[in-house]
């Protein structure tokens, strides 16, 4: 007998889940809030980073498959509960993500210019929710908070050229912004040392390499060498990372007009300004036993824009538990409750690299068959469902189409020109739709 499952979230961790379902007699249904899937793949990695973003053709693979049906633009929450999708499917899996940022409890952080990462990243990645984030870079200096990968992916998309960009696929409005600030320092500032630093060896590097812009660190902050117990690989990574930045802490900010400035043992204390940003007073810190400790010695550095990636954060969802400490749904190894699962981000908090969320799809596909419950209606339920209510979801075809629009508007070698609102992407699928009733080959340009 089919057992019928429905996925809420088409990012990584949903995708994974999908495909290994596809294995077994299994009816697949992947419920999504935007018309657009691919989670953070397209909203987070950077614009820049488009051989990551390939993953991408595997998904859609997945997503063709006779077993898989894609329900794009419904959210459950706002469409359909998750009471009624547990009441008409065998299985439910919780594959929503972390959309949401660390909130920065900073004095001042209510101030023009300070912007979380989810949704500075979200914006320059055309993501609906932040296309209209409108951030205000008219300064020569941006500080970020924060020295993982996201910070650094902040860094250099703010301070690489167009040149640099032009495989990119970042929204022509980002680019303008971008491109019209008089931006020419970025500091990147860490609570620990120069080892504790989250940032991996190849997205590091990348930043000794730019155009326009050099890497700047303090030599006085780096010692000779990675001192701790590390497990094997996690000591590699570190060694590495202190020998870039060796090499980094041998360049000069004359070489070229920007500069990105590394700065470890620095808590941010308070954002300073009036109603807009005007700069960032820090307290240097040593670090104890893993911990970073104040010295109660303070500096200040003048800058017009913060923005704060110091990690993100789930949203809970109505009809399932919530962990307010730890931002994710409690579970046992990804069970949740009783036919309800939850893979990825919303089931560990916002770590890892994507691969990471692959063995989560293949844990919770395991379980949904070992549970074995069969019987319920699903697709064609919740498909009566949504049309009653006068959803309009989108198919993955209709996705499809919308996506060979955006390839078609891109001007070479950036790989596609995004759609960044939601009535963007239907309206595409409307003038298409009207096209084929009259005829007449419509425009498809937006
Ligand atoms: C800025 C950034 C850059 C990154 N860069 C890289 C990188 O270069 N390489 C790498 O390996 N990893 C990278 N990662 C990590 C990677 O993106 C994550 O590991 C991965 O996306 C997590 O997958 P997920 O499916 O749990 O969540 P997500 O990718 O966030 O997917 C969740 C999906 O659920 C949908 N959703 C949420 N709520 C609802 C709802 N109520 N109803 C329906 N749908 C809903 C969302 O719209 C979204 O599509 C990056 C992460 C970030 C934040």
């Amino acid at each position: 007998m089919t057992i019928r499952v429905a996925i809420i979230g088409a990012g990584p961790a949903g995708f994974y889940t999908a495909e290994a379902l596809t294995e077994a007699d299994a009816e697949i249904d992947l419920i999504e809030y935007l018309p657009a899937p691919y989670g953070l793949i397209r909203a987070g990695v950077a614009p820049d980073h488009q051989t990551t973003k390939k993953i991408q053709k595997s998904y859609a693979k997945t997503a063709l498959k006779p077993a898989v049906r894609y329900y794009g633009n419904v959210k459950v929450g706002r469409d359909v509960s998750l009471d009624e999708l547990r009441e008409i499917y065998d299985a439910v899996v919780l594959a929503i993500g972390a959309p949401t940022d660390n909130p920065a409890r900073l004095p001042g952080a209510d101030k023009r210019g300070v912007y979380g990462s989810a949704a500075f990243v979200g914006w320059y990645n055309a993501h609906p929710d932040f296309r209209n984030l409108d951030p205000d870079l008219d300064t020569s200096a941006v500080a970020v908070v924060g020295v993982g990968n996201v910070a650094v992916d902040v860094a250099r998309v703010l301070v690489k050229t167009p040149a640099e960009m032009a495989t990119a696929d970042l929204p022509d409005y980002a680019a303008e912004r971008i491109q019209a600030a008089p931006i020419q320092d970025v500091y990147m500032f860490g609570r620990r040392g120069p080892v504790d630093a989250k940032f991996t060896n190849v997205e590091l590097r990348e930043m000794g390499r730019l155009e326009n812009c050099v890497p700047i660190v303090d030599p006085a902050q780096l010692p000779d060498a990675v001192e701790g117990d590390y497990e094997d690989r996690d000591l590699r990574v570190r060694e590495k990372n202190l020998a870039t930045l060796k090499e980094f802490s041998e360049r000069r900010r004359e070489e070229k007009p920007k500069g990105v400035h590394f700065v470890f043992y620095a808590s941010p204390v308070e954002i300073l300004g009036g109603e807009k940003v005007e700069g960032l007073r820090l307290e240097r810190t040593r670090v104890e036993e893993g911990r970073a400790v104040g010295t109660g010695e303070f500096f200040e550095v003048a800058c017009g824009a913060i923005v704060s990636a110091i990690g993100y954060r789930s949203t809970p969802i109505e009809g399932a538990p919530f962990d307010e400490k730890w931002g994710i749904v409690p579970n046992e190894d990804g069970r949740v409750e009783d036919g309800l699962y939850a893979v990825g981000w919303i089931k560990r908090g916002p770590t890892g690299t994507i691969a990471t969320n692959k063995p989560d799809g293949k844990l919770a596909a395991e379980q949904i068959l070992a549970d074995g419950k069969e019987g319920k209606p699903g697709r064609a339920s919740l498909e009566k469902l949504l049309a009653a209510r006068g959803v309009r979801p989108v198919s993955f075809e209709e996705w499809q189409k919308i996506e060979a629009i955006e390839e078609a508007n891109a001007t070479p070698p950036s790989p596609r020109r995004k759609f960044a609102t939601v009535e963007d992407m239907l309206a595409q699928l409307e003038r298409a739709e009207a096209a084929r009733e009259t005829g007449c080959p419509g425009s498809a340009r937006a």
